[in-house]
């Protein structure tokens, strides 16, 4: 048995990677494990919205805004390598009630700390001259932004690499090695490993990975489609959301339920989402859900109505009951960490998580307090879905 590094971080996904590169950046050794390829989780099978506007002040927002300033501050001479767009959003209401939802939202969100701009009727077209006319308001959010998820997370390991991290991919971690207690390691299909601190950031199979050591950490899946357009001439300058998204957000319905997201890539395609249901890891494509994205994306949007959609992907966003992540010590397994659970903001807020936990890895104070996100809070309440 050798001791492989200081830190080892199983999942190579954004989170893993966020981890991995902070933590070396913080002169720990990492290495990184992944069962299958970098990016082969939910972090391939998401959208790339960065934002603050969907959130509600409370430790979320917080983490948000943290991870905006990371975005845009140490990580802006990087910007290019993962297309990071400084889009801004623009939420939408349609109906009056609607617009006195945006406006109250916006007030909270404004003694929080977020940069929100009220948008009357008349002025939406100044925004996005294709969507639908009669919407009753609009808010724009200048701090939302957008990257491309498969590259952030490929480039965040090949920059934790060149520092001297390793990455294995194609090895799968069975089990945790114990000093009494204490988490020292762990057993993989290749072999063991030492290490310092494990560092569990398997998305939405973190509870898996906690079980290995015995403990409960209750991350589960949410099930979300996405339809990517044919490439359009510009269309849609913002991020684009119907206000009804942010209670879709917080749910935890089980049943299907959908509110538009629209967002332009780089490559000029129009990624269309989104839904939620939980169905666990169900694969089966849904065109009922497929059907009621596209219907809603074209009441905003009713250009699109002529556009071909290239194809649709799923992903299971990794949810834990109270919307927040799993960031921090595990006390009831010393020396096993979590950076999981992050549901439909994971990239967003992946390289917020990866910064404070590498600097409570580090025993440093970490920017932020932790304790919102700690792993023991949901406490020995059995849960009446499994997470496989
Ligand atoms: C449809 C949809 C749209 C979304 N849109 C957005 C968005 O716009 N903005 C946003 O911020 N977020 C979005 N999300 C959420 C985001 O995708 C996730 O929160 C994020 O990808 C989670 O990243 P992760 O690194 O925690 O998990 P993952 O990317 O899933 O990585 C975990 C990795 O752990 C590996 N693993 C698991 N078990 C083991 C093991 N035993 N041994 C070794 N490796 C293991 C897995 O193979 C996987 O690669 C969306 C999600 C969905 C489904």
């Amino acid at each position: 048995m050798r001791r492989s590094a200081d830190v080892v971080v199983i999942g190579a996904g954004a989170v893993g990677a966020a981890v991995a590169w902070f933590a070396t950046r913080a002169g720990l050794t990492v290495q990184v494990l992944e069962r299958g390829q970098i990016a082969g989780g939910t972090s391939s099978a998401c959208e790339g919205n960065l934002l603050v506007s969907d959130k509600e002040a409370g430790p979320e927002l917080d983490l948000a805004l943290y991870s905006h300033d990371v975005w845009t501050g140490e990580l802006d001479e990087y910007a290019g390598l993962w297309e990071f767009e400084r889009k801004g959003g623009l939420v939408v209401a349609a109906s009056s009630t609607g617009a006195e939802g945006l406006r109250a939202l916006a007030v909270r969100q404004r003694a929080a700390g977020i940069e929100v701009t009220d948008v009357p009727a008349d002025r939406i077209a100044d925004y996005e001259p294709y969507l639908t006319d009669g919407l009753a308001a609009a808010a724009h959010y200048p701090q939302d932004c957008q990257a491309q998820p498969m590259l952030v997370t490929a480039h965040l390991l090949r920059m934790a690499r060149e520092a001297g991290a390793g990455v294995s991919t194609g090895t799968t971690v069975t089990g945790l090695l114990r000093d009494g207690d204490r988490v020292v390691g762990v057993r993989t299909d290749r072999g063991d490993l030492t290490a310092g601190a494990v560092v569990n950031a398997a998305g939405t199979w973190a509870g898996e990975v906690a079980a290995l050591a015995g403990v409960r950490v209750p991350v589960m899946p949410r099930r979300g489609f996405v339809l990517v357009t044919e490439p359009l001439p510009p269309t849609v300058f913002h991020k684009v959301y119907a206000g009804e998204y942010v209670a879709s957000t917080q749910s935890s319905e089980e049943g299907l339920q959908t509110s538009t997201v629209i967002e332009s890539t780089a490559a000029g395609t129009i990624l269309v989402g989104s839904s939620r249901e939980r169905v666990g890891f169900d694969r089966t494509v849904s065109l009922p859900a497929l059907r009621e994205i596209a219907a809603k994306a074209l009441t905003l949007y009713p250009s699109l109505k002529d556009t071909s959609v290239m194809r649709s992907y799923l992903g299971f966003r990794p949810y834990c009951p109270d919307h927040l992540p799993v960031i921090g010590h595990d006390p009831r397994a010393p020396g096993l960490w979590h950076a999981a659970g992050h549901e439909g903001a994971g990239i967003g807020l992946s390289v917020g998580t990866g910064k404070l936990l590498a600097q409570a890895l580090s025993g440093v104070a970490p920017d932020l307090e932790l304790t919102p996100f700690a792993p023991e809070r949901f406490g020995d309440q059995v849960l009446r879905e499994t997470p496989a």
